[in-house]
């Protein structure tokens, strides 16, 4: 990103500072705060210290040539307190930098000993300046530093779970070159030079080339993937990075700077051209082109304004945006995608558990193959060949039959896969969202505000005998101001058009997916579809449906019935181009909507959906018990939806899918979130989980396949018919090959799109 430097926070007053809020830990009261600001003002390079006691977070504004983050939060733990840094995506990054710097030396000395190494074993005698006596003693010297220095973090690892009785991946590695190292110094050592060099010729008793080259594979298979997963979280991070530290907020008129984690809901938050914007809320002024790519996918930046959703992280190119905050600072689409980064980052540990479990049962097996084999060359074997072909056979099964790659089959393609997701604007909020969309042979959506617009417009106002227009519009809209519902919006929207002033009700209830209960100036007053009628015990003398697709409501006054009022809504532009996109996967559409038959029947034909998968006036708890029916049926459905309403459906759904606009309980009922309200993601995000879960069982069966093929190999099950067994080096090359290979296979899916995006 070209305004990385923004992102990090250059705001006036702190010139080029960078400006972090951290958590703070072993506070007991004020003073403590004080103290620790104190201790971070301490050190040189940092401008700023504010600590919150109450929220146990410091914002720190520092120059970062000057002094880095590490430096500060030694202070602070000085002081007696911890200022938790390990979060902070550049600290972790360089971590990872640093770790990656050391694993890059330890396989440059590994393949610079190791080169005369290969040489020396593979000369036969052919070169005499190699053969001579103190040739031995020299790969001895060539080979002890290999395997002690560089082959350490493997060793380290294995012992470390020695001592709890375990085995992973790293107790075959070091096991499989101690042996081979150890029996050659032993032979060397106990049997003196001579005797050594003259086994050397014979049968490679020597096989310190082995120790040392498969180290070096395995170390260079793990650098290779570890830049490769790196690669796979880029996509995570690159969104983690777009959080804006601070902030400019509008308080009794004036601006002010805050840090952007201060940020509440209501606030108002002015943006400036060139700056990221803070948080995710409404426009209130002024206009300008936001680059949403980050979250969206979106390349082209979109005119925002006023009454316009923006999200946090999206770029504000030329214009000045003023806008209201609508949540806090942690709630924000980009805090939660952050939250992926946080998942991602653990995926990483969850690879490392998946191997060790496939490692629990796969070690026993493989220890117990390389034993039987050892046990048939010492009883089968001529006498001469004997120990060496034992120890060869053990060291290369041990090696070969490490289960890296089938530890990295899953999580390393789920991660990918998020990764790509995020930037289509698309959030998986589990793992095994994957492999529950890629399975849905249906999609059932919810109608208002999912494939309409949700912006329902009163198209006709029918007052019963003795009222007038607009008096039922004011009374509706004051019954209806307080619902969150698209239709009450609709009504005040048409009484305010009318200049009719909105009563405050004095009570209000909102029943979900039937209507409203309310309490406007001494009058009870209902409003809903003809069902919360008759559960109110109102008598609807309106003269039945009027053929059209609009929706209709009533309107009720102290039990009596006084009239019904007409909206009607607009399919979403995108949703046509969806079913079609749905289509062409084989995937069926479906409608369920609380609304009446009439309108849900017009929005079925004008998208050509099959009416015989309309359901419509469902309740809430209808939409729930119709979800959980299609997930027990053979063409599993998706449920997509946006409302209160919808919230119990997207929560039995398998998977669910909320839209970016919709409530906040239908957003953290369901498995998948749209960033925006484009419903041309879902389709994408279909073909997504498909080419994951392909890719997946592509991995399974290419590291399944290795082992079964090369442990017999190794072992050296051919020889008796060809003479020909798998070499120790060629055995860790393999092992190495495969994890990559698992791993590039994965990555293949940070370019699997999917449709054609309009
Ligand atoms: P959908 O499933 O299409 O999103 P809902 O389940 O939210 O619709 O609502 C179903 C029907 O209940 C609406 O079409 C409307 O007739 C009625 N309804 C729900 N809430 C309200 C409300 N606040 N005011 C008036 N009518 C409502
Ligand atoms: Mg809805």
């Amino acid at each position: 990103m070209a305004d990385a430097a923004d992102a990090q926070g250059s705001r006036a007053g702190e010139g080029d500072a960078a400006v972090r809020v951290l958590p703070v830990d072993g506070m007991h009261c004020a003073a403590c705060a004080s103290k620790v600001e104190r201790a971070a003002k301490g050190v040189a390079g940092v401008r700023e210290a504010t600590v919150s006691f109450a929220a146990r977070r410091a914002r720190i504004a520092f120059d970062p040539r000057a002094v880095d983050l590490a430096q500060i939060a030694g202070a602070v733990r000085r002081a007696g307190f911890t200022l938790d840094i390990a979060r902070d995506p550049e600290v972790r990054a360089a971590r990872e930098a640093a770790d990656a710097r050391l694993l890059r030396l330890r396989v440059a000395v590994g393949a610079a000993l190791s080169l005369p190494l290969v040489v020396i074993a593979m000369s036969h005698g052919a070169i005499p300046a190699l053969d001579g006596p103190a040739m031995p003693w020299v790969q001895l010297a060539l080979a002890t530093p290999v395997y002690l220095w560089c082959g350490w973090p493997i060793h380290a690892a294995a012992l470390a779970r020695l001592r709890t009785f375990d085995a992973d991946m790293n107790t075959l590695v070091a096991l499989g070159t101690s042996v081979a190292f150890a029996s050659s110094a032993w032979t060397l050592l106990a049997g003196g030079a001579a005797h050594a060099g003259h086994a050397g010729h014979s049968g490679h008793a020597l096989t310190f080339e082995a120790a040392a080259v498969i180290l070096v594979f395995v170390l260079l298979g793990r650098l290779l993937e570890a830049r490769a997963t790196a690669r796979a979280g880029e996509a995570l991070r690159a969104l983690s990075t777009a959080a804006v530290p601070a902030a400019r907020v509008v308080v009794d008129g004036a601006e002010r700077e805050i840090a952007a984690a201060e940020i509440e809901a209501g606030m108002l938050v002015v943006v400036r051209p060139g700056e990221r914007i803070p948080i995710d809320g409404t426009v209130m002024r002024g206009e300008s082109e936001v680059d949403e790519s980050l979250l969206t996918g979106e390349p082209m930046p979109r005119l925002r304004r006023a009454g316009e959703r923006v999200f946090a992280g999206s770029l504000n190119t030329v214009g000045a945006l003023e806008i209201e905050a609508g949540c806090a600072a942690d709630e924000t689409m980009l805090a939660q995608i952050a939250g992926l980064v946080d998942e991602a980052q653990s995926t990483k540990a969850s690879i490392a558990r998946t191997a060790d479990r496939v490692a629990a049962v796969f070690v026993p097996i493989v220890l117990a193959i390389a034993l039987g084999a050892v046990v048939a060359w010492l009883l089968l074997a001529p006498e001469e060949i004997r120990r060496a072909r034992a120890v060869e056979a053990l060291v290369s099964v041990l090696v070969v039959a490490c289960p890296c790659a089938l530890g990295l089959a899953t999580p390393v393609a789920i991660m990918v896969a998020s990764g790509r997701a995020a930037a289509l604007g698309v959030l998986f909020r589990r793992a095994n969202a994957f492999e529950l969309l890629a399975g849905v042979g249906r999609v059932a959506f919810d109608k208002t505000g999912t494939l309409t617009e949700g912006r329902p417009a009163v198209t006709a106002v029918v007052p019963a005998h003795g009222w007038s227009e607009e008096a039922l519009i004011g009374l509706a809209a004051a019954a209806e101001v307080r619902s969150e519902h698209a239709v009450a919006r609709g009504i005040v929207a048409e009484a305010r058009a009318r200049g009719i002033h909105v009563e405050e009700p004095t009570a209000f209830t909102a029943f979900a997916g039937r209507g409203v209960h309310a309490k406007v100036l001494a009058h009870t007053v209902e409003v809903g579809n003809a069902a919360w009628m008759r559960e109110c015990g109102v008598t609807v003398d309106a003269h039945g449906s009027d053929g059209s697709g609009a929706t209709r409501v009533f309107v009720a006054a102290d039990g009596a019935f006084v009239g019904s009022i007409a909206l009607e809504d607009r399919v979403r532009d995108d949703a046509r181009e969806t079913i079609a996109a749905l289509r062409a996967l084989h995937v069926e559409p479906m409608l369920v909507t609380g609304d009446a038959e009439q309108p849900a029947g017009a929005v079925a034909k004008a998208l050509d959906i099959d009416p015989a998968a309309v359901h419509a006036s469902m309740t809430p708890e209808g939409k729930a018990a119709l979800v959980a029916r299609f997930a027990e049926e053979p063409r599993v459905a998706a449920f997509v939806g946006d409302g209160l309403n919808d919230a119990a459906a997207l929560a039995v759904a398998r998977p669910g899918i909320a839209m970016g606009g919709g409530t906040d309980l239908a957003k953290t009922s369901a498995d998948i979130l749209l960033v925006t309200d484009d419903l041309r993601r879902v389709p994408e995000a279909i073909a997504l989980s498909r080419a994951t879960l392909r890719v997946i069982r592509q991995n399974l069966a290419w590291a399944f396949g290795y082992n079964l093929v090369l442990i017999p190999l190794a072992a050296g099950a051919l020889y008796p018919w060809t003479g020909w067994m798998l070499p120790p080096v060629a055995a860790s090359a393999a092992m190495a090959l495969s994890s990559v290979s698992v791993v590039a296979n994965s990555l293949r899916l940070r370019r699997a799109v999917v449709m054609p995006r309009g």
